[in-house]
């Protein structure tokens, strides 16, 4: 019998319609090799620690399965930069649905596998740049408090994979608490009202049983995807964070960060800041990810509508009227926390517009966002031309008035608490995994443990310093398809 290292699968996803997955075998990797391994997450989730060492760190394999695993891909569809098409994992499989000893449920998922009845004109796999970003960055944004899919291990597949030129091989095992998308829905949709009704009852079992004795259920899940879609993005918001390809097959329904592929963050603050290189109109920049994030929404809306009403017309209303409620929502959790960020617990004491007040001068003055907010009781911290601004001397008065002198340090340890000192700048990135690629992990390492431990200030100052406002201008990122 195989070792199951620790996995305890349990499959539920194989109950809905069949057409939702396809079988699809893992490739068998000769020469796969550990890169990196995340050993608190596997604590987390009660695998076996030791068998997975003395399996070298390659605990799935096509010849190697560990027991109780399938391996499925998932159908799904999308709208790419607008764009409806038919996709699935056409480079990942599903290992199964591991329940760790507390009962919680979590997707095993294996990036960069091999090919699948859903590759289209791809290959399969995937190469040890991009994974390692993924790593790096929801490791990034796991630390930061923002939901997010997490990375368990990546390795080297001893196959290149040919891009713009031949790269090594990788594959990521990566942990979600699903795979369910707004794609996925759009999928079901496209399929009839029976694959819409079972994939909703799905996901109300598995995400939100609260909602399984209610009343208007399905206008509940609606509700409820968009109250965690404002949050997350209002999170994304706050830190600085850009997703760069929010297309709605990336889009989860349980609320957490997915798809790890352009993305970055930004340092000197710019609303239309875009790095995505196939993002070539903006779509996605920072600024509009919140409406994205309800155009998202909408056709996520737009699926559910066969199970509001049978009369079409009422079905519409109904998800326009919750819908409209995203605006309000995000708002509410965007202030909420600039208001933390700018040391005012009671966020009522402000708007909109005193955050977007700071945030024009910081784009005016060309300021880094993250040590912006950080220092903001440090005048001689910030940017020369910033502090010197009547505008900033004026707003900053009045945000001081806000606090009130006896409340001062309290305000100050909550912006410690809600501030980072430290993310994943983009020339570092860029560094350890070129570094990386020649077969030296010990900068991503380094990288790596730092950004773990975004609210302690690190040893080494060069964490600290932004990328360049040349090198940020000239800054490219890929999805590493
Ligand atoms: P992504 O940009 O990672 O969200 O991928 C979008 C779609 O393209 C998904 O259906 C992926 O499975 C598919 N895809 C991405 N890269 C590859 C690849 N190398 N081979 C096959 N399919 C891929
Ligand atoms: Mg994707």
């Amino acid at each position: 019998m195989t070792a199951t290292f620790g996995f305890n699968f349990s499959d539920t996803y194989s109950q809905l319609p069949k057409d939702f997955i396809k079988k699809a075998e893992l490739y068998t990797f000769k020469n796969a090799q550990h890169q990196i391994f995340n050993t608190s997450l596997a604590v987390s989730l009660g695998l076996d620690q030791n068998a997975i060492k003395e399996s070298n760190y390659i605990f799935a394999n096509g010849n190697n399965l560990p027991h109780g695993s399938s391996s499925i891909a998932q159908a799904y569809c999308g709208h790419q930069f607008g764009h409806f098409v038919k996709l699935g994992d056409g480079r990942a499989l599903l290992l199964g649905e591991h329940v760790t000893p507390d009962q919680k449920r979590y997707d095993i998922q294996l990036k960069g596998s091999g090919p699948t009845e859903f590759s289209r004109g791809g290959d399969g796999f995937a190469a040890l740049g991009p994974m390692l970003r993924e790593y790096l960055i929801s490791e990034s944004i796991h630390a930061l408090g923002i939901p997010t899919t997490r990375s368990l291990s990546v390795i080297t597949t001893g196959q290149p994979v040919f891009r713009e030129t031949t790269l090594k091989g990788a594959m990521l095992t990566r942990i979600a608490q699903s795979h369910i998308r707004v794609g996925t829905f759009q999928f079901a949709s496209l399929n009839g009202k029976d694959h819409v009704h079972a994939l909703a009852e799905y996901t109300i079992n598995r995400h939100f049983p609260d909602l399984k004795n209610q009343g208007e259920k399905f206008e509940g899940l609606l509700l409820r995807v968009i109250d965690l879609q404002s949050q997350l993005i209002a999170q994304w918001m706050s830190v600085g964070f850009i997703h760069g390809v929010m297309n709605t097959d990336n889009m989860s329904i349980c609320g957490e960060t997915i798809d790890y592929g352009p993305c970055a963050f930004l340092n000197h603050f710019k609303q239309d800041t875009v790095f995505s290189s196939i993002d070539r109109n903006g779509r996605y920049a920072y600024g509009n990810q919140p409406i994205i994030a309800h155009w998202n929404l909408a056709r996520f809306a737009e699926s559910l509508l066969i199970l509001f009403d049978e009369d079409i017309d009422i079905a519409k209303e109904k998800a326009l009227s919750m819908l409209s409620l995203f605006k309000e929502k995000y708002m509410s959790c965007w202030v909420g926390l600039m208001a933390k960020k700018i040391g005012i617990e009671n966020s009522s004491k402000i708007d909109e517009k005193f955050i977007n007040d700071f945030l024009s001068l910081l784009e005016k003055h060309g300021a880094d966002f993250t040590s912006s907010f950080r220092n903001l009781n440090n005048l001689n911290q910030l940017k020369d031309s910033l502090i010197h601004d009547d505008v900033f001397v004026q707003w900053n008065n009045q945000r001081i008035n806000l606090i009130g002198q006896e409340n001062m340090s309290s305000s100050q340890k909550m912006m410690d608490s809600i501030n980072p000192c430290v993310i994943p700048r983009n020339h570092l990135v860029e560094q350890s995994l070129d570094d990386a690629n020649n077969g030296n992990l010990e900068t991503f390492h380094k990288l790596l443990s730092v950004v773990q431990h975004p609210f302690s200030m690190p040893e080494n100052p060069m964490y600290l310093e932004p990328s360049s406002p040349e090198y940020e201008q000239s800054y490219r990122t890929f999805c590493g398809t």
